[in-house]
């Protein structure tokens, strides 16, 4: 380490890279925070970004903001490529795609995950997942576009499909998207169209397994099927997507029977995780063991076994199935801030204990469930809990403030504020930037495939 004081490298910050952060901001270290964006994301609140409650600058704080009274750490714009851990060096890719290194005495992995599209990355194109700011404006401008456009066709088949919304997976992002599409449809845009009449909109949620929201008691998800019917979300369980093309989705049923097809122009994927390209380069470097999804195996304080230089976080963390929720990642950011501080003093590191808080999902409006161990909460009771439990965690105080004020002024009036989205790229041709593809020649169905 020579004379220069230890230099910790933070690759994300997301909530594990962002507490870890902020616990070293007034140690004896020097931080380095790197992001291949500019902003922490709340990702829990994504949905209501990408369907017009909240806008982006709701759900994000600059990095920059965050650390501007922290001398010691310093944030940095780039992309983690490559790791040599020989030299103890990282290069990362600068936005106008040219690199530049990093040195470090202890790394911190919190890169998170991606989307997964279950080796079928080509379904992309027309079924955006939910993990970044681009995919939520990426929704927000389907799905309202999917209504401008059906608006100008006339009765039939075609304009159906405009009207019809596929969501992919049944876990608490799928629940959510889907109810919040329903009330965009029943409530926001209610009196505003003349032609069509937006309550006709269907929303189709497909899931693999037998009920909505596997990771809730059952009680609990019986709840939530019921507010989502009365929503009108129409609910296909027992289903693989095995198909996504520009006109709709194919379905297998697990049991057995023919595939069905589902003719629908909007198509949004939460079905499934895998972890971030730098995760399983770093799990190449370093020999490192990773399960299916390239969760890295760690020791018990959460080093890379061989490796006690280097820590991974939060969702990539492949030990004790440990969850892939924030409070994991912020408790893992916290847990190797200490094993560090405590490594200056010369005590030896602590292993890491999870402490279950509990989770919760919002179902719509008064709607929402909470469970903390015993403690369950449903409807209104549980939509006040999910409401306090997200101000509390959101980043930043303005963000509070504004978040509170937008959600009382939704609340009050069925109006959202933040629906303006962008048509994208006006050199972009004509199908590329109606049709959401990238290929012109991809219009055709083809051979519908199984998942598994
Ligand atoms: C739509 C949605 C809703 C959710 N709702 C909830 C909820 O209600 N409650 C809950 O507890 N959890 C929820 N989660 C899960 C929770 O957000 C994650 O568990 C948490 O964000 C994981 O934190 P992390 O630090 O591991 O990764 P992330 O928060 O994903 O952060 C990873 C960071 O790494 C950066 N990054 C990735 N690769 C690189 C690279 N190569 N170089 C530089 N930077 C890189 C990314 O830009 C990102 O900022 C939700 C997730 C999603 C997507």
């Amino acid at each position: 380490m020579g004379d220069h004081r230890m230099r910790v490298l933070i690759i994300g910050g997301g909530f594990g890279g962002l507490f870890c952060a902020r616990r070293l901001g007034d140690a004896n270290v020097e931080v380095t925070l790197l992001d291949r964006a500019a902003g922490h994301l709340f990702q829990p609140l994504l949905y209501q970004c990408a369907t017009g409650t909240l806008s982006i600058g709701h759900i994000s704080r600059p990095l920059r903001e965050e650390f501007a009274h922290h001398r010691n750490v310093t944030t940095l714009l780039g992309e983690a490529i490559e790791l040599d851990d020989a030299s103890r060096r990282v290069t990362a890719r600068r936005p106008d795609e040219t690199t530049f290194t990093i040195d470090y005495d202890i790394l911190v992995i919190a890169a998170g995950m991606q989307q997964s599209y279950f080796r079928n990355p080509e379904f992309a194109q027309w079924a955006p997942g939910m993990k970044t700011l681009d995919d939520a404006l990426r929704i927000r401008q389907r799905l309202f576009t999917a209504f401008e456009i059906a608006e100008t066709l006339p009765a039939g088949p075609e304009r159906d499909s405009w009207l019809t919304f596929a969501v992919a997976g049944a876990g608490p992002t799928g629940v959510e998207l889907a109810g919040q599409i329903r009330e965009v449809a029943t409530r926001t845009l209610a009196n505003e169209f003349h032609t069509i009449d937006p309550e006709d909109a269907r929303v189709l949620l497909f899931d693999g397994g037998d009920r909505v929201l596997k990771s809730f008691a059952p009680d609990l998800a019986s709840k939530a099927t019921a507010t989502l019917q009365r929503l009108g979300v129409e609910l296909r369980l027992g289903v693989h997507v095995t198909d996504v093309c520009r006109e709709g989705v194919t379905v297998t049923p697990k049991g057995g029977g023919p595939d069905q097809e589902y003719s629908a122009r909007t198509v949004l994927w939460t079905a499934g995780v895998e972890a971030v390209p730098f995760a399983r380069h770093i799990a190449d470097v370093l020999a490192a063991p990773s399960d299916g999804c390239g969760r890295i195996q760690v020791e018990a304080d959460l080093s890379v076994p061989g490796h006690p230089e280097i820590f991974v976080i939060g969702d990539l963390v492949g030990r004790d199935e440990l969850p892939g929720v924030a409070e994991n990642a912020m408790q893992g950011g916290l847990h190797v801030a200490s094993c560090i501080r405590r490594g200056l003093e010369g005590k030896p590191r602590r292993a890491y204990r999870y402490r279950d808080l509990g989770s919760a999902a919002y179902i719509s409006r008064w709607n929402a469930l909470l469970q903390v161990g015993p403690i369950k909460l449903a409807g209104f009771a549980g939509w006040l809990a999910w409401g306090l439990i997200h101000i509390a965690v959101l980043t930043g105080v303005r963000n509070r403030a504004s978040t509170v004020m937008t959600w009382l002024a939704t609340i009050a009036r069925a109006g959202r504020y933040h629906r303006a989205f962008m048509l994208g790229d006006s050199h972009a041709n004509s199908e590329q930037r109606y049709t959401w593809s990238d290929c012109a020649d991809q219009s055709t169905r083809p051979q519908a495939r199984r998942l598994d």
